[in-house]
């Protein structure tokens, strides 16, 4: 096997390169979100620099040529995540408006009284939120799958919840605060087996592991553009065309219409039905050149390498006294949820953050599964390829002066 080139890697990204209070900076908050290469960061600098110009609309040089390179980031997403078509492929804000956006028109066209949307416990706030909203409006249920003590789905309760009632499954990828990957594939057939659609939140799991929309064969799939390295404010909702056609626009605006009269408005075709006002172009087109990146790395080995990290931080965290880990299922990325001792987990956060180690702490959007677990909320610790194996000796000993001086 080839060596993974980390230190090169690490030279691509400049924010990485910086000391917090008098400290090498060790960013372990990859799941908030993901740092940017100096080639997208560059990409969206060049743009605002250069060639700036609304898409889609005016008879001008430069607005072609950003309607051209618009374009073209969508078919660099469409061949990122194997989706058939290009029209399956729909800018959104982020995950969360992605999912906002099934949840509305979905629920609109497809929940009646008494119907059931079937979520898991492990699902983050985006993935619960939207469904509760969508239930109350229609006078549908929420029903969740449970998860087992190491943090993965029950599959038999799961085949049991899938029903005559059941409109559609939403469940996540991968759980931003566990790390387990769910068995989405195998999911996904089950509900096919009864023509349930699935929903699946990639937002976790899209930087990790290359996915494939035609061979999972999921309904819905979303993520948002800076957990895969590029900007904030973009995202993506891939939904097969079957679906996509079926469902109404979830926003109205300009560029989703085909004709407006006042007495009636007639919608642009897919995917623009689903992209009202002016939309987020130059992140569109920064999120493409990230996807770009990674891809040329390699999907394989950035999940090679981010299992070394993995396998090599459960070893030592597992062995650390005192420490409880939440999320040990044998398939996960490299988080890890954790309290320490007794203490609080902001205390070990805070702790950790003077010796220059970026953890998150609290409840990541998940507070039903802290329910289960029954805690307050753990300290995460989220890698991603660009982390090393040095970094996770710094938050041992990081962990070791927490335990030394709180414990
Ligand atoms: N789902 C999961 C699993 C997530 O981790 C997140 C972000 N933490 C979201 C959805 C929402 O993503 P965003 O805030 O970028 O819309």
């Amino acid at each position: 096997m080839e060596i993974f080139p980390v230190e090169r890697i690490r030279e691509d990204f400049p924010i990485l390169k910086q000391h917090v209070y008098g400290k090498p900076l060790v960013y372990f908050d990859n799941g908030a979100t993901t740092q940017k290469p100096v080639r997208v960061i560059e990409t969206i600098n060049r743009i605002h620099r250069e060639q700036n110009a609304s898409i889609h609309r005016s008879v001008n040089w430069m607005s072609d040529h950003m309607t051209q390179l618009y374009e073209d980031a969508r078919k660099t997403i469409r061949a990122f995540i194997g989706a058939g078509k290009i029209s399956e492929i729909i800018f959104t804000a982020g995950a969360t408006a992605s999912i906002n956006a099934v949840a509305f028109s979905f629920g609109e066209t497809f929940l009646e009284p008494g119907d059931e949307v079937l979520i898991s416990t492990m699902e983050h706030h985006s993935n619960i939120v939207p469904w509760q909203l969508a239930c109350e409006r229609r006078g549908a249920r929420l029903k969740v799958i449970p998860i087992t003590d190491a943090g993965t789905i029950e599959m038999d309760a799961y085949r049991n919840l899938l029903g005559d009632k059941t409109r559609i499954v939403a469940v996540t990828h991968v759980s931003n605060t566990l790390g387990t990957i769910n068995p989405v594939k195998e999911m996904i057939r089950l509900a096919h087996e009864r023509d349930i659609p699935v929903l699946v939140d990639g937002a976790q799991a899209i930087q990790h592991t290359a996915v494939n929309m035609v061979d999972l064969d999921c309904d819905f799939y979303v993520f948002s553009g800076h957990k895969v390295y590029g900007p904030t404010g973009i995202g993506i909702l891939y939904g097969k065309e079957q679906w996509l056609e079926r469902l109404p626009p979830y926003q109205g605006g300009g560029d989703m219409i085909d004709r407006v009269t006042f007495e009636k408005t007639t919608f642009n075709e897919l995917p623009f039905k689903f992209e009202a006002g002016t939309s987020n172009y130059i992140g569109a087109i920064g999120m493409a050149e990230a996807v770009a990146y990674i891809s040329e790395i390699g999907m394989q080995a950035i999940h090679e390498y981010e299992t070394g990290l993995r396998d090599y931080a459960a070893g030592l965290l597992s062995a650390f006294p005192g420490l409880s880990q939440y999320g040990t299922a044998p398939d996960k990325t490299a988080i890890f949820s954790f309290v320490l001792n007794n203490v609080h987990p902001f205390d070990t956060g805070m702790i950790l953050d003077k010796f220059g180690i970026a953890v998150r702490t609290g409840t990541h959007c998940t507070m039903p599964l802290m329910n289960r677990f029954r805690i307050e909320g753990t300290v995460r610790a989220s890698l991603c390829f660009y982390n090393t194996h040095q970094e996770i000796d710094r938050l041992m000993e990081g962990l070791q002066t927490v335990t030394d001086m709180l414990a």
